[in-house]
């Protein structure tokens, strides 16, 4: 009888739902040792000048090359991260990479590049001055503000508390810039964007999908890159998949695209022989 209590207790878990929860539990185990067993990789993709066609910029995205598993998904995993805390050391250390990098590039290839680093909504709330010991490590690389962007999203603005504004301020005191990443996708209210200093909008890449003369995307496209542009912001374009995609954005106005069309993210090393080839 006690036996068949204790199943009956979890008796509302289907299996599916018990294998999932395991399988999260043992990968938030493997991501305790993952940094320490240098499994994590920075990869690059490029955001491209759409007057010029000029790389002045690439995003930064995080890779987990699991040794049973292969490659894992931020999408998988970083929310894996900001359950169990470690978020804080990853960014970190995704911070210490880009730097690394950032000033490689800054150096060789274009002496205003830049590059962005994503936060999570936990991540950029975190206590303390960790952006007062960034602006340290760069200004030990001889290193200014501008060289990063830090990517967040919209959410993060409508329910601003004061613990965000302050982060915002301390970035701007830094010199850091500030990207609101996957515009469109939450409650695209603009109000917000006169209250904080934000330098870049991302359009999210549902938006340019679905761009064709005269659709509604189009529209939409269009309104938010006159609008950003009367508040100061530039403009970057997600997902650029097609040279069509690619035209109608830059004949639109918006500043930058990043997607496929261009190149898909790569590992640093990588990154830096196309700067290097042209
Ligand atoms: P995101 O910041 O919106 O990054 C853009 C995502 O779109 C990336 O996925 C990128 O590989 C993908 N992408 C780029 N161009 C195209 C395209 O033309 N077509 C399509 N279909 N996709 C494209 P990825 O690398 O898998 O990253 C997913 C998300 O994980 C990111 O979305 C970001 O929110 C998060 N993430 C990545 N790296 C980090 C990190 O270091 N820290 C944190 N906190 N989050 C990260
Ligand atoms: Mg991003
Ligand atoms: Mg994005
Ligand atoms: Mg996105």
């Amino acid at each position: 009888a006690a036996k068949g209590a204790g199943r009956n207790r979890y008796s509302h878990f289907t299996p599916t739902l018990q294998v999932a929860a395991l399988s999260r539990m043992r990968l938030t185990n493997d991501l305790r040792g993952a940094l320490k067993g240098r499994q994590f990789e920075l990869y690059f993709q490029p955001i491209v000048d759409l007057a010029s066609g000029a790389i002045t910029k690439a995003e930064a995205l995080i890779r987990w090359n699991h040794p049973q598993r292969g490659v894992v998904s931020p999408l998988e995993f970083i929310p894996l991260a900001e359950a169990s805390g470690l978020i804080l050391e990853i960014g970190d250390w995704v911070f210490h990479e880009a730097a690394r990098w950032v000033r490689r590039w800054r150096s060789e290839h274009h002496a205003e590049f830049q590059v962005s680093i994503n936060q999570s909504p936990l991540e950029f709330q975190r206590e303390g001055d960790s952006y007062q010991r960034w602006l340290r490590h760069l200004e030990s690389l001889q290193l200014p503000g501008q060289s990063l962007v830090v990517e967040i999203t919209e959410g993060l603005l409508l329910d601003a508390n004061s613990t965000v504004s302050d982060k915002l301020l301390q970035l701007r005191d830094a010199g850091i810039q500030v990207a609101l990443d996957d515009f469109g996708t939450g409650y695209s209210s603009l109000s917000y964007l006169k209250k904080f200093d934000i330098d870049y909008l991302k359009i999210d890449r549902s938006f340019t999908r679905n761009l064709a003369p005269d659709s509604s995307d189009m529209a939409l496209s269009e309104a938010i890159i006159v609008m950003a542009h009367k508040l100061g912001l530039k403009v970057i374009a997600e997902g650029v998949e097609t040279p069509e995609q690619r035209d109608l954005l830059a004949a639109a106005g918006c500043d930058y695209g990043q997607g496929y069309l261009f190149a898909r993210p790569m590992p640093a090393e990588e990154f830096d022989l196309m700067l290097r080839s042209g």
